[in-house]
């Protein structure tokens, strides 16, 4: 099939990239200039498993390109997925203008089209949003009705970043919310080489299964992380307990993994999103609002553990190894190494950084921070070493590493480290 993508970020790419693989014909489209620049000339703004590679050979095969050029877009293809940003506003509100100008623009394309065009909302959105705000700019701008005219389904993205392409590929499942069923049958083709489960529900329900899921993994992490905090008071190993917890299939053995908490460019904003709409309807959602509360304290926890062991950190050298939200990607997007860096600059620590590859990210928030491409050079002379993401390597790491440090307070926020290697190290929840 030929698919346009409007939005060309993480999802909008491994969208793009999964299509290709899929067989399918792909013209990206996005605002800004730059990046399309970036992309035509064979680069990748973003570092993500698989994804260069198969765009470069669905290039190779003519079915990958891209455009600012929206008319381009829809002209060539017989879908469009909507992949723009959907960031927070003030006080939790969905920021709403990308979708606005986006559905817009769309619209006033569509109405020079004069075949059936099926749009898809791929961009994480509130509850009713797509009826209440895209639909309707669609008919405004384009003069024509949904059903004959054209078709519009929801179908949110449950990739994770890391693995994204891998998720698109083979996911959980995937859920069509369809304004009917010939938008619904015409979205399922575009999956039927993918082996899952196809939910079909209507538009609200599959905005709401999104949010819904991010709450749900978000709340399982706070929750793990808020026993973790407990067992490191009684000096019990909460790996062993959530190992026996996630024995139970009703709770799986996924994201229990206590730390420093979660980041990413989502769980906060789409959490902080559902709570701006339940109030709206007069609902206060406590337990929600916990969650949040408690993530937004945990980083401080592992400041608060190198303090009892440090004592002041005026002019002391820490290190922090891996800075991305995660491993194996170079987002920085709401990462804990944010707050933790932030809050060891105001207590006068010396911060030396070193991550595989989201230095540079990093750089536009903490420019006067010391960045080594080299981790024996980033921990050399250092008073304390932090370890905030799971990057493969670091599982590797060994005494051999941190014998340059002047003092050696080794402390995980992630659980990385291999004991029969390193000695003399603290979990910040272990
Ligand atoms: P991103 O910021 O990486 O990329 C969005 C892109 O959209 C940018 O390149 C921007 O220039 C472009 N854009 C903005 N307005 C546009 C317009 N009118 N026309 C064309 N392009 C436009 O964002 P992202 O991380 O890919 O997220 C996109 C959406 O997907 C959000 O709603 C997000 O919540 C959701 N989502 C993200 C993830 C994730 O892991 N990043 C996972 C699931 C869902």
């Amino acid at each position: 099939m030929k698919i346009s993508i409007m939005g060309s970020g993480y999802v909008g790419l491994t969208a793009a990239a999964g299509f290709c693989k899929l067989g399918h014909e792909v013209i990206c489209m996005d605002v800004d200039k730059e990046k399309v620049k970036f992309i035509k000339s064979g680069n990748l703004p973003l570092y993500e498993h698989g994804i260069k590679e198969t765009i470069e050979n669905a290039i190779k095969q003519k079915r990958f390109s891209i455009t600012t050029n929206l008319s381009e877009a829809v002209d060539n293809s017989e879908i469009t997925f909507i992949t723009v940003p959907t960031p927070e506003a003030s006080d939790g509100k969905q920021e709403t203008k990308f979708l606005n100008t986006a559905s817009k623009d769309l619209g006033k394309e569509l109405k020079k089209k004069n075949v059936y065009h099926l749009v898809v909302v791929k961009s994480t959105v509130v509850p009713e949003t797509t009826e209440k705000l895209i639909l309707s700019n669609i008919e405004s701008e384009s003069g024509k009705k949904i059903g004959n005219d054209f078709g519009l389904c929801v179908n949110p993205e449950f990739l994770r970043e890391g693995e994204a392409l891998k998720d698109f590929l083979k996911p959980d499942r995937i859920i069509i919310g369809e304004y009917d069923k010939k938008s619904g049958d015409a979205l399922e083709s575009v999956y039927k080489d993918i082996k899952t489960v196809i939910m079909k529900t209507d538009l609200k329900t599959a905005e709401m299964i999104k949010y819904a899921s991010n709450t749900f993994l978000a709340s399982k992490i706070s929750l793990t992380n808020e026993i973790g905090n407990i067992c490191k008071k009684l000096g019990i190993n909460t790996y062993e307990v959530m190992k026996g917890v996630g024995l139970d299939h009703r709770i799986s053995p996924y994201f229990l993994r206590s730390g420093i908490g979660f980041g990413g460019s989502c769980f906060r904003k789409d959490i902080r999103a559902l709570i701006w709409k339940s109030e709206s309807l007069s609902y206060d959602s406590k337990l929600i609002k916990e969650v949040i509360k408690l993530n937004e304290n945990q980083p401080h926890k592992i400041i608060e553990l190198l303090e009892k062991k440090a004592g002041s950190l005026k002019g002391k050298k820490v290190s922090l190894l891996g800075i991305a939200f995660k491993e194996n990607t170079d987002d920085i997007r709401e990462s804990p190494a944010i707050s933790i860096a932030a809050e060891l600059i105001k207590k006068g620590a010396k911060i030396s950084i070193y991550d595989p590859k989201a230095s540079d990210n990093f750089k536009k928030i903490f420019p006067n921070i010391h960045y080594f491409n080299d981790i024996e050079k980033c921990l050399f002379k250092s008073d304390a070493c932090l370890i905030l993401s799971e990057w493969e390597q670091f599982r590797q790491l060994s005494n051999v590493h941190f014998s340059k440090m002047k003092n050696k307070i080794i402390i995980e926020g992630r659980k990385i480290l291999n004991p029969n290697m390193v000695d003399n190290f603290e979990g910040v929840c272990w």
